[in-house]
């Protein structure tokens, strides 16, 4: 189970919505203790593919690495990596599961319109062949939503 916390989940729907039509990337950090991980902070990070971004993203290793520092100097650990999918649903893809790695959550959000409109958790399997769905928490805060609290999510997940 991955658990993302409110201010965290915040900065990743807007960096999503910020790159649309574009897929956006970036890490999670947080802390991982008995089966549940919890994301305590995100750093945006840079989509380093070069071409058309609407559909692909890439991570370059050094940001990555560099994410990694950042969240050991905070007592925290890099526990996984977000895309957005622009105008696609949250499922992890070929090209997904090719450039993944098998100790992250790969969480993906997708974006209809310049808007959020559903998330999912990915894990990897060691061979890269497939990837399982991970229950993901997450509380989403609407804008005409007058309780935030309201707005707690369990996203069942889509195909
Ligand atoms: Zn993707």
């Amino acid at each position: 189970m991955i658990r993302i916390e409110s201010e965290p989940w915040a900065a990743m729907v807007s960096h999503a919505r910020r790159t649309y039509p574009d897929e956006c990337c970036g890490a999670m950090l947080g802390t991982a203790a008995d089966g549940t991980k919890v994301v305590s902070a995100v750093m945006p990070l840079e989509n380093a593919f070069q071409g058309a971004q609407a559909a692909r993203y890439e991570l370059r290793p050094e940001d990555l690495l560099a994410a990694d520092r950042a969240a050991r100097s905070r007592n925290m650990d890099l526990i996984g990596i977000y895309h957005s999918h622009p105008d696609c649903d949250a499922y992890f893809s070929q090209t997904d599961l090719k450039n993944s790695c098998p100790w992250y959550s790969f969480v993906v959000l997708s974006i209809r319109n310049g808007e959020f409109h559903h998330a999912n958790s990915w894990l990897p399997n060691f061979e890269q062949t497939e990837a399982a769905k991970e229950e993901l928490i997450y509380r989403h805060a609407q804008s005409t939503d007058p309780d935030p609290l309201a707005a707690v999510h369990r996203e069942e997940g889509r195909g």
